[in-house]
């Protein structure tokens, strides 16, 4: 199990939470982001998936922003359909319970329209490019 990002200190809503970066990694690794055609990055936490997440990433910056505040000690969580095309390589069961949930998450392709329409004003430009 990863020892999943959380917050040292409150956020405000918009505040940076951390800075994405560039540092590329492969394929394999569940802890990829994926910015491209089999393009993928490493960011310097691990982030938790939520279907209901307190965090997005602007993908213009490449950092993750606070979506709403949030209290020092609470996970960081953004929605992995916004990065991942194709996530079977560390496919789970998302348990939330929302009525959206992406239940089985195998990344964005196999999402239905409801759930990929719930996140698409954050979807990376290369799914938004690809899906719209
Ligand atoms: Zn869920």
């Amino acid at each position: 199990m990863y020892n999943f990002l959380h917050a040292k200190h409150q956020y405000a809503k918009g505040d940076i939470i951390l800075t994405i970066g560039i540092q590329a990694c492969g394929p394999s690794d569940p802890r990829r982001i994926q910015i491209g055609e089999s393009v993928y990055v490493l960011p310097p936490a691990v982030i938790k998936h939520s279907c209901e997440p307190n965090a997005y990433i602007d993908w213009r910056e490449m950092t993750l922003k606070a979506i709403q505040a949030i209290q020092a000690g609470e996970y960081i969580t953004y929605h992995y359909g916004t990065s991942e095309e194709d996530y079977s390589i560390g496919a789970f069961d998302c348990t939330c319970g929302l009525n959206n949930c992406v239940r089985h998450f195998r990344g964005f392709r196999y999402m239905n329209a409801e759930q990929r329409n719930r996140i698409k004003d954050r979807i990376s430009h290369y799914l938004f490019k690809k899906y719209y």
